[in-house]
């Protein structure tokens, strides 16, 4: 059985810190899991609403040149297709822009305008957990390092 620390993030991953592992390599070890105020790296508000952005624009590029084409060609059913797919598109840009900034809301209520405090980043703040545990934990990122298990992300 692995033993750890595995943190519930407020964007639905996990963090998870391998104190041990056993051979059979646990997805979730064994261990207390508790919620912890953050998201994992992909899932940060910030990255997420540059990458939506950059992504939807490029769309919107490339609709717009197909409607140039379609223009110029006097093609109307393409030109009312596109317009189509545009309207489509912009309603996902809407709604993936929503539930980021829902996760971003759910990070600053989490927070209360406080940054996260890592648990073990700052010793004296540390106040997660049973003793034992606690050590065991900071064995595993003193000692091995293996740590930032990304769920699924
Ligand atoms: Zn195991
Ligand atoms: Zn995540």
């Amino acid at each position: 059985m692995c033993i750890g620390y595995t943190y519930d993030l407020v964007c639905g991953h996990q963090l998870i810190h391998f104190a041990t592992r056993c051979p059979e390599s646990c997805p979730i070890p064994s261990g207390p899991r508790k919620p912890l105020n953050d998201t994992c790296a992909p899932c940060t508000p910030s990255f997420q609403s540059t990458n939506i952005a950059r992504k939807y624009d490029e769309l919107r590029a490339k609709h717009m040149r197909a409607i140039r084409v379609a223009q110029a060609d006097g093609d109307r059913e393409a030109e009312a297709e596109i317009t189509k797919l545009m309207a489509k598109d912009q309603a996902e840009r809407t709604a993936e822009m929503a539930k980021v900034w829902d996760l971003r809301r759910k990070l600053r209520v989490a927070e209360g305008g406080q940054t996260v405090v890592w648990p073990g980043k700052n010793d004296e703040k540390e106040t997660n957990g049973p003793e034992d545990l606690f050590r065991v934990w900071k064995e595993c990122v003193n000692g091995r390092k293996r740590h930032s298990s990304y769920d699924s992300c």
